[in-house]
């Protein structure tokens, strides 16, 4: 049989459950399997251990689909996604809000596939050849088992080029409207899925949102990186007196205002379309909340030492911001930096700051945002709520 086999030794982390396969673990790739293809993977006796796709093109050769010698089989894809969407039908988290991830790749063992729910509103998200080439499959499947009245293809993520696929970006069932409201936790926000950054919204900040709404009660708040507002609308919700929203992209800030408004608010609301970088070193005043989201520094392993380097002088600059006895949020996005490392650069922040600083609480990406406990790399957002003296 036609297989890609694997390197003596290589199979521990497929009995691991791991689902990448880098090239270095791959003895030969038989020369009939196309990229984008699924086929068997052997271990070095040339047992069939498991099943994934293929692009040999990428750092990541295979992605594995099912594990154990049983081919991977239209039921066995519709089942994931079955049980993808089941997860989140009874997560009691999930019951105030009508947009949240469906499928989040390795964390719902589909790697390389994202699905946002947006109102009735799908928005699909491939990232890999493999799932290019499952796309009209997996859309069916979507329409037959969702309520969706729209299905959006958002397939330009950056990740793409590493695959060597073109980015796209188009409409592949109904007609998804313009603009789209969606309520989450007694919050209005209109998103743009078609245009909007990642697949409209920042839908993994959603729990973190709810997490600072106590904490917000007559404080000054900037909100630095701030894209549509969904930390600022959570502050006025939790009874703050100002807000500062800080971001460089128009687009973002206009959907702001018209957040500020879906949502009633008529609180002290400041816009600043800026650098966020410009803004603090030019701010003159203080604040007793910092909320601190920017996009990721590290975007690939190589980068990780500048972007610990980034992290801690945009902390440390903002520590020069807080008033004493205040918050600060401060997120890192990127999965290459740990909780650990990123909690060393706010030692690190502290110590140039000299400011005192106590965690109140780590913070995580959501639950629609899983993470596969085969594959804890995949886990990206890290924050911390500090105390700032
Ligand atoms: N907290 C937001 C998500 C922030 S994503 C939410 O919950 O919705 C990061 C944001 O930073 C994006 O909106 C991007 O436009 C903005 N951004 C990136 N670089 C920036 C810079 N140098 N100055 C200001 N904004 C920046």
């Amino acid at each position: 049989m036609k297989a890609v086999k694997l390197k003596k030794g290589k199979e521990k982390s497929i009995h691991n459950r791991h689902p990448w396969i880098f090239s270095g673990a791959i003895q030969t790739i038989d020369d009939d399997i196309v990229d984008g293809s699924i086929a068997p993977i052997a271990d070095f006796q040339k047992e069939i251990i498991a099943w994934g796709y293929v692009n040999r093109k990428s750092d990541i050769t295979v992605r594995v689909l099912s594990f154990g010698k049983a081919p991977f089989t239209h039921d066995t894809l519709y089942n994931l996604i079955h049980r993808a969407i089941e997860k989140r039908k009874h997560n009691p988290l999930l019951t105030h809000t009508n947009a949240y991830r469906l499928i989040h790749s390795e964390g719902d063992f589909l790697p390389g596939l994202i699905v946002d729910l947006y109102n009735n509103h799908l928005v699909f998200q491939s990232l890999t050849l493999g799932i290019d080439k499952l796309r009209d499959t997996i859309v069916q499947i979507l329409i037959d088992h969702t309520n969706a009245e729209s299905i959006f293809e958002r397939s330009d993520h950056p990740g793409r080029t590493a695959e060597g696929i073109e980015k796209r970006s188009q409409q592949i069932f109904g007609k998804t409207p313009a603009e789209i409201i969606i309520s989450e936790n007694n919050m209005k926000f209109a998103v743009d899925v078609k245009h909007g950054q990642k697949t409209g919204f920042f839908l993994d900040q959603r729990e973190n949102r709810q997490r600072i709404i106590p904490f917000c009660s007559n404080k000054r708040v900037l909100n630095l990186f701030s894209y549509t507002g969904g930390f600022t609308i959570a502050c006025f919700k939790g009874g703050a007196s100002e807000v500062v929203s800080v971001d460089y992209s128009n687009q973002a800030i206009d959907v702001l205002k018209k957040n500020l408004y879906l949502n009633n608010i008529k609180g002290n609301s400041m816009e600043i379309c800026a650098d966020a970088f410009e803004y603090i070193k030019s701010c003159t005043t203080k604040f007793d909340f910092i909320i601190l989201d920017p996009p990721a520094f590290a975007k690939s392993r190589n980068n990780v030492q500048s972007a610990l380097r980034g992290y801690k002088e945009l902390n440390a600059s903002a520590l020069n911001l807080c008033n004493i006895g205040s918050l600060m949020c401060t997120f890192s996005c990127s999965r290459f930096i740990s909780m650990q490392d990123f909690q060393k650069v706010l030692f690190l922040a502290a110590i140039k700051a000299n400011r005192k600083i106590s965690i109140i609480s780590k913070l995580h990406q959501p639950s629609d945002h899983p993470i596969n406990i085969f594959a804890p790399e995949a886990e990206y957002l890290k924050g911390f709520l500090l105390y700032i003296e």
